[in-house]
């Protein structure tokens, strides 16, 4: 028996993804083998239109490939239908985005709430789950602020209590301090840092080579080929 603690995150081998067909067709992602063991911090580098976002929209089940296998936390995804895919989205990933994508007008409270009321947590046990998120995050004392009245980097935390608070087996972040200043972009690198230190496994897809270097592990996706590089950890 394997040991679940064992168990990879994510184990995509072989995985490509073909947009379109015929002449238009593009290929995204070509045969990319990726391991992420459960607490690794691994941030995926590459240009625009290298495949980023196709790998990351894969990993978090928002997309399927078009070949190849993808386990997901020991799950092959593949065997799921539409409805279990969605549920292990909720329970499994914690996404953010480079945008934020909180609701506006509504609370930061509100925003952390919502994950919990889809999963069907309890009134009491969602109060108490978002204020240790919002916690962990330094934003305790903005619980009421809209969106709009919260910072660039207090709006991304926002959406970070919002990705942390279904406690899930893994957090993806579609470059995440895209839309932040370098002193906003130093606080949610530091809070990866935390989030990290606590055994999180994170996933962080970024063109900034100084954002990439505070992961363990950098991946280079080049025309949807996926190199590692040379002296990352094993
Ligand atoms: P990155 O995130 O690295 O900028 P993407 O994964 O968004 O790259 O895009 C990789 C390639 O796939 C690009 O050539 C892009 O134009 C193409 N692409 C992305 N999404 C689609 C789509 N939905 N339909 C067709 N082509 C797409
Ligand atoms: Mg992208």
């Amino acid at each position: 028996m394997t040991d679940p603690a064992d168990v990879p995150v994510l184990d995509v081998r072989r995985m490509s993804k073909v947009y379109g067909e015929g002449d238009t067709a593009v290929h995204a992602l070509r045969e990319v083998d990726l391991l992420v063991r459960r607490g690794e911090y691994v941030a995926v580098v590459g240009q625009s239109g290298s495949g980023k976002s196709t790998l990351l929209n894969i990993l978090g089940c928002l997309d399927g490939p078009t070949s190849g296998r993808y386990l997901l936390d020991g799950l092959d995804v593949a065997d799921l239908d539409e409805r279990q895919q969605s549920v292990l989205r909720n329970r499994q990933i914690g996404f953010i985005f480079q945008s934020f994508n909180l609701i506006p007008r509504t609370s930061a409270f509100a925003n952390v709430e919502l994950p919990m009321v889809y999963a069907g947590v309890s009134r009491r046990d969602r109060r108490r789950r978002t204020l240790a998120a919002l916690d962990v995050v330094g934003l305790s004392h903005r619980t009421e602020s809209r969106p709009n009245q919260l910072s660039g980097g207090q709006q991304q935390r926002v959406a970070v209590a919002r990705a942390l608070v279904t406690r899930p087996a893994l957090l993806l972040a579609d470059d995440p301090t895209g839309n932040l200043d370098s002193a906003s972009t130093a606080d949610v690198l530091d809070l990866f840092d935390n989030l990290h230190a606590t055994g999180r496994t994170i996933v962080l897809i970024t063109h900034d080579h100084e954002v990439a270097e505070r992961a363990d592990r950098t991946v280079t996706v080049t025309d949807g080929r996926l190199t590692e590089q040379a002296g990352a950890r094993p």
